[in-house]
């Protein structure tokens, strides 16, 4: 096997399916074609090439065993998708297809969220709610469960117990230890959690916290009395001056492209796709106003500044690999001026009271994904452990419902579910983003965002792409590890302080 032209071809696959995902997701194309390039790709998905690099990691010491082992992640991800590829075209394409019937009209499915989430009648949004599950069900659950039984069996094949044992290898993770950690933030939040989402249900939506479902959440998540401060036209000039105020000129990144023309097929939700590190950088939203809107923009402006300034000179590994947490923690870093109420006075112009009160709204949003995650890092465990997915619908719907104390639908068990335990980026990335939120305040203070310095230092951390992990990028900021703690200690500080 050559390595070097190894690298060089994975790079040319990867460019390939993000630029489909792009053109796909971006609404620009109907079709997508995953499958096809998984075909043209075929020889750098072998069980030969896993042993091959496997090999490597294992008789390798430090940096070329780091490398390794992230080439290794993405060979074996490769062999196991590439036995479902045309599961995932379809899967995307019923979806994009899909229709569902509201108030005796027809809405493509995708475009079903956006109306769900600015429902204000609660009948009206349960009946999208329910006409949605029931698509799921029809339409995409058979799909899906073909899907993930083949990856559990794949897994199985590959000499692992199941699925979950066999990403906590690729990942170097302990699920389980991680997950103990959150056993511990759903315990020190419970009564938190329970006391202000009851006067939250009541106070917005006038109804009990037991009678509450997740698309509840949605609706208040949107929270449309905030509107006025975050209008569709002023989203892009806010990001880009928020930006150049810690020295960042987001026009001069020739790399970074962002596209923000409404289309009719385009995911309402704002993502970001990476063809080629760092040179093709793609931030695709669909405007539409509103704080989750703003707040979207920032994450996923984050991940594309990271992306946009890793150095070129980087190896492939550390460019287009290695762990998602870190990514994940700085589009977490730039979300976080939502929360910083000198920043929501100085850009958003809201007067203090104002500021306080919604960077308290805010944590609370933040509280019931960090309990989400929680409970979906222990769904998937369940759904990955090798026992027969059958029945897992209603251990779904139970350990969703009691982290966030309101009814999630059952159907959704197999597509409500991160891929390759893609959960545990967003775990650890919260837990990161307190970490070195705290350190910035005590360096660059809590207007760190008016700071070129600040700026810079991003910029230097971003530079090196994921070529060190989470741990390892805050070793060098002086913590020890990982640790929890600064997580559960800011949410409880931030919400019992309003
Ligand atoms: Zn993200």
């Amino acid at each position: 096997m050559d390595i070097i032209k190894y690298r060089k071809d994975a790079e040319s696959f990867l460019y390939k399916v993000d630029k489909e995902h792009y053109l796909h997701f971006s609404g620009q194309k109907d079709s997508i074609n995953i499958s096809g390039i998984y075909d043209e790709y075929k020889y750098l998905f072998s069980r030969k090439n896993i042993d091959y690099i496997k090999n490597i990691k294992d008789k390798s010491t430090s940096k070329e065993k780091k490398k390794a082992a992230y080439l290794l992640k993405f060979c074996t991800e490769g062999y196991i998708e590439r036995q479902v590829k045309d599961l995932i075209d379809k899967i995307a394409e019923d979806e994009a297809q899909a229709k569902i019937d509201i108030e005796g009209r027809k809405v493509p499915f995708r475009y079903s969220e956006i109306l769900m989430v600015n429902e204000p009648d609660k009948i009206k949004r349960d009946r999208i709610e329910d006409n949605r599950s029931k698509k799921i069900a029809e339409s995409f659950n058979d799909t899906l469960y073909t899907y993930w039984d083949t990856l559990h069996r794949k897994a199985v094949d590959l000499g692992f117990s199941n699925y979950s044992e066999l990403f906590s290898y690729l990942k170097e993770e302990d699920f389980y230890s991680l997950q103990a950690k959150m056993e511990r933030l759903l315990n020190e939040t419970q009564d938190l959690y329970e006391k202000h989402f009851t006067s939250l249900l009541e106070r917005e939506l006038g109804i009990c916290l037991k009678d509450s479902r997740r698309s509840d959440f949605s609706f208040i998540k949107r929270a449309k009395k905030y509107d006025r401060f975050f209008k569709k036209d002023n989203l892009i000039p806010i990001f880009t001056d928020a930006l150049f105020e810690m020295g960042i000129d987001i026009s001069r990144y020739g790399n970074i492209h962002l596209d923000v023309e409404e289309r009719e097929n385009k995911s309402p939700r704002a993502f970001c796709c990476t063809p080629k590190v760092p040179e093709e950088i793609y931030l695709v939203i669909m405007p539409g106003g509103g704080q989750d809107d703003y707040e979207a923009m920032l994450h996923e402006g984050g991940h594309s500044l990271h992306f946009g300034s890793t150095s070129s000179k980087l190896d492939f590994e550390y460019r287009c690999l290695g762990d998602n947490a870190v990514t994940e923690g700085y589009a977490f870093c730039m979300e976080q001026l939502m929360k910083n109420r000198q920043w929501l006075v100085d850009f958003l112009k809201m007067s203090p009271e104002l500021a306080r009160e919604f960077v308290y709204f805010s944590n609370l949003v933040k509280l019931w994904f960090c309990r989400r995650y929680a409970g979906k890092l222990k769904y998937e465990l369940t759904l990955h452990n090798g026992k027969p997915i059958d029945g897992k619908d209603s251990i779904y719907k139970e350990i969703l419902s009691d982290v966030n104390l309101m009814e999630y639908p059952e159907e959704n068990y197999l597509r409500d579910v991160d891929g390759g335990f893609y959960c545990t980026n967003y775990i650890r990335a919260w837990i990161f983003q307190s970490q070195l939120k705290e350190y910035m305040y005590r360096k660059f203070d809590y207007n760190w965002y008016k700071k070129k310095k600040a700026g810079l230092f991003l910029k230097e951390l971003w530079s090196y792409g994921q070529k060190y992990s989470a741990s390892e990028v805050l070793s060098q900021l002086d913590f020890k590890s990982l640790d929890i703690s600064y997580l559960i200690d800011s949410l409880i500080d931030e919400i019992r302080n309003f």
